[in-house]
């Protein structure tokens, strides 16, 4: 998406920024602020204006915080950095379990703002589930600090209390589905949330977070990584189905689930490494090893496929802690979007990646009628994704004539999405690209809960304009 602006700001500290906001705020001049600009979705993409870039926020130093399992953090740092260190200074006890693939180049206040989630299936692999504390710059440029639990909304509604004047902010109340979901700001039908949960995945048109305190997960001794190959698509999810069981509803107890389908393998370097059948599809395991050897945990698990295919080819099972085997599977899946971009680019058209997501009870059906759409067109595409939380990429790669039909396409999509009580977006956002969709996800009361809480705080929209909702 292309962009254009007026000035460039990096503020070193938070008074710099309440400055800059204030000003902007005052004589109605737009703002965007932007992090790593790993978006996909135009969300820090200026249209005039100022923009306020975070990325020399990086002071002060990280801190842990053993005790209570959490470390601070400036928001202008990639969010690498600050897992590596909470790593270094918990002496590998602890770690940050958000992981977005983005990580080296997003940095930690864009992952809050976007509520950005990684391999990590469940509410754990979202950054929201960590977020403890965060020091938040209001439009006007006025800072507030909150805690998670500290200002919850009574009745609809926050309270803003200044010595003459109090200010209610209106909180949406559109029902949002309880899966992965990063689809537009937070909201409770009861009208009842957590300040926290309001500003995380707001995109930037509530505020600025200014810094943070994130919670931490005790790191296991080691991980066991496993890739597996099975027969189809429809076996992937019976096995979905089957571990989720076995592990009581919670696959938040492995650490990762990641699924390479339809057409990966036509993208990926080493795939006679990982595969011996041109058709096979494959999942990746990371199962964490807290108090039993790496032998007994192979056992138990040679043991869990046994017992959901009790015939299963145990040579389809391929150990990934060898560091050999590990290279290979690491510059595998790397490839897949580098060799998809190489040949969209190739075929000079734009390549879609849908970000779609539905409950698990409808995940079959949901896929089975996307391939049926896909196949009755020409485009090419491949699928892969976060299986755990039944979230897969579509990723399009039309040539330069499909281009109106892949957008057709995208747009079949979204509307299945929300028939099977899906959304349009479990990670990426909305941003400026996708406010269609949340207008048809949430409809226009939605659209209108938002713009009335925007308007409390910011009446010249002058802050982030045109994400999640347009202007006028
Ligand atoms: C190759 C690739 C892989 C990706 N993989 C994933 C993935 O696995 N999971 C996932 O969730 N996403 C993924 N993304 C999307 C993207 O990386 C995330 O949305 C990320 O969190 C954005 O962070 P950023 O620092 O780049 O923010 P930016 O793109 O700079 O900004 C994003 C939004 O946050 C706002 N913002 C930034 N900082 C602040 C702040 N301090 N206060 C208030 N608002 C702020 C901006 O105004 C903008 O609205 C991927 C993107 C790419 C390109």
């Amino acid at each position: 998406m292309e962009g254009f602006a007026d000035l460039l700001v990096r503020p070193k500290s938070n008074i710099e920024c309440s400055i800059i906001l204030k000003t902007c705020y005052i004589c109605n001049i737009l703002l965007t602020v932007s992090a790593g600009k790993t978006n996909l979705t135009g969300s820090a993409t200026p249209n005039g204006g100022v923009i306020l870039s975070t990325s020399l926020l990086t002071k002060p130093d990280i801190e842990l915080d053993l005790k209570n399992k959490e470390a601070s953090s400036p928001v202008g740092i990639p969010l690498e950095n600050f897992r590596n260190k909470v790593l270094e200074l918990s002496n590998n006890k602890l770690y940050y379990p958000a992981d977005p693939t983005s990580r080296n180049d997003a940095f930690v206040g864009g992952t809050l703002s976007t509520n950005a989630s990684g391999f990590v299936p469940g509410q754990k692999g979202s950054t929201r589930y960590w977020v403890k504390e965060i020091e938040f710059l209001l439009p006007n440029g006025d800072l507030v600090e909150i805690k998670r639990g500290q200002y919850i909304s009574d009745n609809g509604f926050f309270t803003l209390e200044y010595d003459s004047n109090s200010i209610q902010l209106p909180i949406p109340t559109y029902n949002r589905p309880k899966i992965k979901n990063a689809s537009g700001l937070y909201s409770d039908k009861n009208g009842t949330i957590d300040l926290v949960d309001l500003i995380i995945g707001s995109e930037g048109i509530l505020g600025m977070i200014s810094s943070c305190q994130l919670g931490l997960a005790i790191n296991p001794k080691s991980k066991l990584e496993l890739f597996i190959s099975l027969n189809s698509e429809s076996e992937a999810i019976d096995f979905h189905d089957f571990l989720n069981n076995h592990l009581n509803q919670d696959l938040s107890q492995i650490t990762a689930m990641e699924y390479f389908g339809y057409n990966s393998q036509n993208y990926m370097n080493h795939k006679e490494f990982l595969f011996s059948n041109e058709n096979d599809v494959g999942i990746y395991l990371q199962i964490p090893i807290f108090n039993k050897s790496m032998d007994s945990k192979i056992e138990e698990w040679i043991q869990i496929f046994q017992s959901f295919n009790s015939n299963i080819d145990l040579d389809k099972i391929i150990v990934l802690n060898d560091p050999n085997n590990w290279k290979k599977f690491f510059e595998a899946r790397h490839s897949i979007p580098d060799n998809a971009l190489t040949k969209t680019q190739r075929l000079g058209g734009v390549s879609i990646i849908t970000d779609t997501i539905v409950p698990k009870h409808n995940f079959r059906i949901y896929l089975e009628k996307v391939h049926e759409r896909l196949n009755k067109s020409k485009i090419e595409y491949l699928l892969f994704g976060h299986l755990g939380d039944c979230h897969l990429h579509f990723h399009l790669i039309p040539n330069n004539k499909q281009e109106k039909e892949s957008l057709e396409i995208y747009d079949y999509l979204i509307d299945l999405s929300l028939k099977l009580d899906g959304v349009y977006s479990a990670e990426h956002g909305t941003g400026k690209r996708k406010r269609n969709d949340f207008k048809k996800c949430y409809g226009v009361e939605a659209v209108e809960m938002v713009k009335k809480l925007k308007n409390t705080i910011d009446p010249n929209n002058y802050l982030n304009r045109g994400n999640l909702i347009s202007y006028n």
